[in-house]
């Protein structure tokens, strides 16, 4: 998963061949298929929100805008958290958010948009199974919608993570298994059912290492994307010297094995 800029901002630069083509190379020498490769959309798209015209305006366009950009790079799905209805009630937010939808999604578009499962923060919208479900039935050409699958997000909006076949089931029941378009793969450092939302390293939260390992390994999610989505690492408590985990991680993940060494050996105290 990439973001076409800095996810925190809409600043986006025109497309660069020579990067597109090294990129490439790059996802060829690691095995990586460009057809699990997505773009996340920036965080502060805010399809819910109709009270300011000019941003809802900006968010329509833009988001318009990073679906020809995927189109032109080969990237087949797009990420995008539903919105918040910023105190207007989940109702509101829900008919912003398929209005939006509906302005975005044009017939012909080669790229699916992956609604992505929130934790219930704030006054987020999409995070249950039902939520989602009202958004799909109200975009018109809904076959371009697909769903992505927040472990962390989940577990803080109240799903059991260590019960998964059951969250599989209600997410079948509900949406349909054929909409899942790609999974986050995180710990999470609060309780179930906090809305807190805050990612922790595999293992390291409380979702736990054995839970997520089903989540990776279920046997209905091989063909489905998993993305991991956990915070950078402390080196020996050096705030300033901050290292990606996913070496780590990825190793613990494909040994299925937990090895507190390996995170504790570059996360210090
Ligand atoms: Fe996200
Ligand atoms: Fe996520
Ligand atoms: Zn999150």
């Amino acid at each position: 998963m990439f973001y076409t800029g800095a996810p925190q901002n809409t600043k986006r630069e025109r497309l660069n061949n020579n990067l597109t083509i090294r990129a490439y190379d790059l996802m060829k020498k690691h095995d990586i298929d460009i057809k699990n490769v997505v773009v996340h959309a920036p965080y502060i798209i805010n399809l819910a929100n109709r009270n300011n015209t000019s941003n809802y305006d900006f968010a329509v366009s833009f988001l318009r805008q990073e679906i020809k950009r995927c189109e032109e790079l080969g990237i087949s799905k797009i990420i995008l958290h539903p919105g918040s209805h910023v105190g207007f009630g989940i109702d509101v937010g829900i008919k912003n958010i398929i209005d939006g939808l509906n302005d975005v999604i044009n017939p012909n578009q080669l790229v699916f948009i992956c609604l992505e499962t929130m934790s219930g923060k704030g006054s987020e919208c999409g995070s249950n199974f039902d939520e989602l479900k009202r958004i799909i039935d109200g975009v018109k050409y809904n076959d371009k919608l697909l769903v992505c699958l927040d472990t962390c997000h989940l577990h803080d909006a109240g799903y059991d993570i260590s019960d998964f076949d059951n969250v599989l089931k209600e997410f079948d029941e509900i949406i349909g298994l054929s909409k899942l378009g790609c999974l986050h793969i995180n710990d999470s450092k609060n309780e179930q059912g906090s809305k807190k939302d805050r990612h922790a390293n595999i293992g390291l939260g409380q979702i736990g290492f054995g839970n997520l390992i089903n989540v990776i390994y279920h046997p209905l999610l091989i063909d489905v994307p998993k993305i991991l989505e956990t915070p950078y690492v402390e080196e020996e408590g050096k705030k300033d010297k901050v290292y990606p985990p996913y070496k780590w991680e990825i190793k613990m993940i494909k040994e299925k094995r937990f090895d507190q060494h390996l995170l504790d050996n570059i996360r210090g105290s």
